[in-house]
């Protein structure tokens, strides 16, 4: 039987992003299945629902009832949206299944087959279904225009007749995909940056993209899969104690540092805030999670007092959404080139001997499959015998 494939619109106020464009649509009609779109999921991409039909896409009221198929979407979905799915449905997105135990627990109630996209193995495979990779790359891009946006000064050197103005001092902590990318922009933009992190491949990482590395001497903290560590307690006290210098000296701070399944590493506090220059400027990426920097709130921009002025302090909230279009656009690819995995000739054929579909599948028939999830969510309970096992390959704290 065809499988339809739905396109979710987003609900969650402040998410514009959208999990298919015309583009993708077309590549998932090549597949063989038919696509609804619920109308209006465009409009904040700026995708409008003639684009979609034009593309060959059905336009569906966003509250007409779903059949089972596969539902594409962007935020993981509410407890009670998922126990409102049809039973067999199978649902492609984001779960942040660690934040969110309860629409875990809906979906098995629910019989729901659920893949979280955050949680594939980061295999070169894998790299064009890479959601983290896509939408990191966008929020790195985008600290580093909040920054500049803040600033109220020139980023790059500049001479003049006039005379010569100073290039903005970045530093970067935290330099994965998103930190990469605003160490590239920073540059980009005529700054000069620096960066430091834990793992040991990020020091030559850093200077691919031309920042300078501080090497802490505190030595590296890698849990495998090219993941970091949680720092000890006095490794990591050492570790602000070390980087309090070089915020000092900072104009911009950029912080994105996170710890599979943790709480983002407190890197910068409210005391070394205090001990920065005024007019500089931090951008917390981690604000949603924790926070790298004590006091940032998530969609909040505070001005800070300091000696002579105040240093204005932004936490980051929705932050791919600042970008809609193009993080829709590499989204809806990440999820179309998914669904290829999973619909052979208008069908669906669920392949669990495939290690993206056995990592990141989080329930099936009745179960929480995926063991690291069950235990959060549970106790531990998965059903080994549905072969999943799957360590994730990535939880957000
Ligand atoms: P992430 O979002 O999990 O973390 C961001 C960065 O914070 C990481 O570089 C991490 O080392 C760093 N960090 C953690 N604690 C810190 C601390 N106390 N101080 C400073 N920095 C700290 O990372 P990510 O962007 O998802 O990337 C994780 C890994 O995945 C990297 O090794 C990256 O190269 C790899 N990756 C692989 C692929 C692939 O397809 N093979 C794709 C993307 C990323």
């Amino acid at each position: 039987m065809t499988i339809h494939v739905r396109v979710r619109a987003e609900s969650s106020p402040g998410e514009r992003r959208v999990a298919a464009t015309p583009d993708s649509v077309k590549k998932l009609l090549a597949s063989g299945a038919t696509v609804e779109v619920e109308s209006g999921a465009g409009l904040g991409s700026l995708l409008t629902d003639a684009a979609y039909e034009a593309a060959g896409a059905r336009i569906v009221d966003r509250d007409q009832a779903r059949s089972p198929g596969i539902l594409l979407h962007v935020l993981p979905l509410t407890p009670s949206e998922v126990a409102a799915l049809p039973a067999g449905t199978v649902t492609v997105g984001t779960l942040d299944a660690f934040q969110n135990p309860a629409a875990v627990a809906a979906a098995r109630d629910a019989n729901v087959t659920s893949f979280a996209l955050d949680l594939l193995p980061r295999i070169s495979r894998a790299q064009s279904m890479d959601v983290l990779s896509s939408q990191a790359l966008l929020a790195g891009y985008r600290l580093v225009t909040l920054a500049a946006d803040a600033f109220g000064r020139m980023f790059g050197m500049t001479m003049t007749a006039a005379g010569t103005l100073a290039p903005a001092r970045v530093l970067v902590l935290g330099a994965g995909v998103a930190g990469l990318q605003a160490i590239a922009t920073a540059k980009r933009l005529g700054g000069v940056v620096s960066a430091n992190d834990v793992r040991a491949a990020s020091a030559d990482e850093v200077r691919s993209v031309g920042g300078t590395f501080i090497d802490l001497d505190l030595g590296t903290a890698e849990a495998g899969g090219g993941y970091a560590k949680e720092l000890a307690e006095d490794r990591a006290r050492r570790q602000q104690e070390l980087l309090a210098p070089h915020i000092a000296a900072s104009d911009i701070v950029i912080t994105t540092a996170a710890v599979p399944g943790r709480a983002a590493p407190r890197l910068v506090t409210a005391a070394m805030v205090s001990a920065m220059k005024p007019g500089s400027v931090l951008v917390d990426l981690a604000a949603e999670s924790g926070g790298n920097i004590e006091g940032s709130v998530p969609g909040e921009r505070s001005s800070i007092p300091v000696t002579g002025g105040a240093v204005t302090l932004i936490g980051a909230r929705d932050i791919q959404s600042d970008l809609a279009p193009d993080a829709s656009k590499l989204y809806a690819m990440n999820c179309a080139n998914f669904a290829a995995l999973i619909v052979k000739e208008g069908e669906l054929v669920l392949d669990f001997d495939d290690e993206l579909l056995s990592g990141s599948v989080v329930t099936r028939d009745g179960a929480i499959v995926n063991e690291r999830v069950a235990a959060a969510v549970e106790g531990g309970r998965a059903s080994a015998s549905r072969g999943s096992g799957a360590k994730p390959q990535k939880e957000r704290a």
